[in-house]
């Protein structure tokens, strides 16, 4: 079936952003971003994201060292996530672990610590396919195809928090991405 998932990055963070089109390049799901760069200077970048965002069956947001590096960046990926949210698609954190951001994301669904290993690999993979094979159509009426992974769904312990999320291997997560504190779930 195909489709596109939506990247939110920061282009600086080269080997995150090498390391996921590696993956996608083996899927027949299409890698979609907005490239400021390039259509920025002919098109209004907002329409161009709505639509881009809307065409999209989720959106990857990618955490590496870079991201904190410009405000221009910050605000885009919090707008992206953002107006996914409110599009109705679910938002996929992957950070890299190595290199854990003080970067909260609010709407974040899922949380995918990554090092860049083999099982890594097989987890995207696995998202790919299952995204491949899902249709499309508000999100109300259907699963995302994380509910059916198995994984385990979390609880930050938080007082004021209390947010939840998916995650495949939990004794992989050290903090809750949505409010960032430390916590240990195994
Ligand atoms: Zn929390």
């Amino acid at each position: 079936m195909g489709g596109q998932i939506f990247i939110a990055h920061s282009r600086h963070d080269v080997r995150l952003r090498q390391w996921f089109d590696t993956v996608f390049a083996g899927s027949d799901m299409k890698a979609e971003r907005l490239e400021f760069e390039v259509e920025a200077q002919s098109h209004p970048p907002i329409p161009v994201l709505v639509e881009k965002m809307r065409n999209s069956k989720a959106v990857f947001l990618l955490l590496g060292p870079q991201i904190l590096d410009s405000r221009h960046t910050i605000n885009w990926v919090a707008a992206e996530t953002g107006l996914a949210r409110g599009l109705g698609k679910c938002v996929w954190v992957f950070e890299d672990r190595a290199a854990l951001q003080d970067f909260p994301v609010p709407f974040a669904d899922v949380y995918v610590p990554i090092d860049y290993i083999d099982q890594n690999v097989a987890w995207v993979e696995m998202i790919l396919k299952a995204y491949s094979a899902w249709g499309s159509g508000p999100r109300e009426f259907k699963r995302e195809p994380f509910e059916d992974f198995g994984w385990s769904f979390l609880q930050c312990s938080q007082p004021g928090c209390r947010a939840s999320f998916y995650t495949p291997d939990m004794v992989t997560v050290q903090k809750c991405p949505i409010c960032l504190v430390a916590q240990r779930w195994q």
